[in-house]
């Protein structure tokens, strides 16, 4: 039933290319976009220290026309990915501190959660998805390999420092019983061997358990077309229906579904066991609205000539700056900005920094693959540079007034799908 040969990077210190899909197993997989190489986006050289040599990936989509997986080309060793020192907390947008106050407001009224109910989040990063359910007076536990981990207990959320697998679902049931909701926030797309997941969460969950997981959509992904979301930790772009083949394939139900505005649009998705809850309309109405076979086909050309023309467009806005000795930054660093300025091709010659928020782990280093500094934000208000770029485009509403206020006189850019002034 499961995939005989699933590629597995973890303990091989490198990658190893996807030959067959890793929910179904069809070893037809059509090449959809390819990237080029990139650099792994969380390690991150310190500014200063000499160059030295770092590995570089091939970033390619394949399409599954079996399950509909959209999927990554190659799995990389998550010690790679994710370095101890990973610099990503979770807790630092409004968009996803909101969101994770509605999963708990949304998930604690339909499914009436009790004072005593066990609820653990896998991937659970510094706490702030957890932590809505703790203060909501519930049992909790966060599971996170990162040394991020130790920011969550500091803050008095029970966090165990490991990767997720069967046995730490075993030994959490035995300490604290079985679960009533195991959620997982967009690290269900980043787990190598996906099966195994959902195997340790149904080890975890009661009989009458709901497993709700997070995850970004591929259909909005191709829409606003948000390339630069495509990264080594995200092995899998999930529509609803190839999440709702992959969790059917291990005896769940999807019984409720809907879009979220997180990192641009994103689905939240319930999960439990077949015929123990009645599947909402939700369902098939976002079903049906997905393209499937030959439209999904069709909707993947049409994104991949888009993703190019949108290179040639920055390029072309860029030039037109830099030939008038227009000096440019960029706005913020996440993840999503190191497969922009890679595969854009920015450099230290067109960038002069890029600014994160004062206490990001961030600030101090090189953007991936780059000679680019990362500085602390006031640099922007002193300086005045003509142009800024938001890299965290899918949050631009959200940081241009603040930027405006703090005192940026500058031109604000946000860079897709076509660059626009603000
Ligand atoms: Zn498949």
């Amino acid at each position: 039933m499961f995939p005989a040969k699933v590629a597995r990077a973890a303990g091989s210190g490198a990658s190893v290319p996807v030959e067959c899909c890793q929910v179904c197993g069809n070893d037809r997989l059509e090449t959809v976009l390819s990237l080029g190489y990139m650099p792994p986006v969380n390690q991150m050289v310190p500014v200063g220290e000499a160059p030295r040599q770092l590995p570089w990936f091939p970033t390619t989509l394949l399409y599954c026309d079996r399950c509909e997986l959209v999927q990554l080309g190659i799995a990389v060793d998550p010690v790679i990915i994710f370095p101890p020192e990973y610099p990503y907390t979770s807790g630092m947008t409004r968009v996803l501190r909101d969101n994770f106050s509605d999963l708990y407001a949304e998930s604690a009224q339909m499914l009436a959660l009790g004072k005593d109910d066990f609820i653990v989040d896998i991937g659970s990063n510094d706490g702030t998805l957890i932590g809505n359910f703790q203060r909501g007076g519930h049992r909790v536990l966060g599971i996170e390999p990162t040394d991020v981990a130790k920011i969550a207990s500091k803050r008095g959320i029970p966090t165990l420092q490991r990767y997720f697998s069967n046995d730490v679902a075993r030994e959490v049931k035995s300490r604290h019983g079985a679960a009533k909701v195991v959620t997982a926030a967009n690290c269900f797309a980043h787990i190598e061997d996906v099966h195994a997941i959902v195997e340790g969460i149904l080890e975890l969950l009661a009989h009458d358990g709901v497993f709700i997981s997070e995850s970004h959509y591929l259909i909005g992904l191709i829409d606003k077309l948000q390339y630069d979301t495509i990264y080594h930790e995200h092995l899998r772009y999930y529509s609803l229906g190839s999440l709702q083949h992959l969790l059917g394939m291990h005896g769940l139900d999807v019984f409720h579904a809907r879009p979220i505005p997180t990192h641009g649009g994103s689905i939240r998705v319930y999960a439990a066991r077949k015929g123990t809850r009645p599947i909402a309309p939700s369902v098939q109405r976002m079903l049906d609205a997905e393209p499937h076979g030959d439209a999904m086909r069709a909707r993947l050309a049409h994104f991949r000539r888009e993703v190019t023309l949108s290179k040639l467009r920055l390029h072309a806005f860029i030039r037109d700056i830099k030939e008038k000795d227009g000096r440019i930054v960029g706005i913020s660093a996440p993840s999503r900005a190191s497969t922009l300025v890679n595969y854009v091709g920015l450099d230290e010659a067109i960038i002069d920094y890029v600014c994160e928020i004062e206490g990001s782990l961030k600030i101090g280093k090189y953007m991936p693959g780059t000679l680019i500094p990362v500085v602390e934000e006031s640099r922007i208000f002193a300086d005045q540079p003509d142009c800024a770029i938001i890299f965290s485009w899918h949050i631009a509403d959200e940081l241009a007034p603040k930027l405006r206020q703090k005192g940026y006189r500058g031109m604000l850019v946000t860079p897709l799908p076509t660059p626009r002034v603000l």
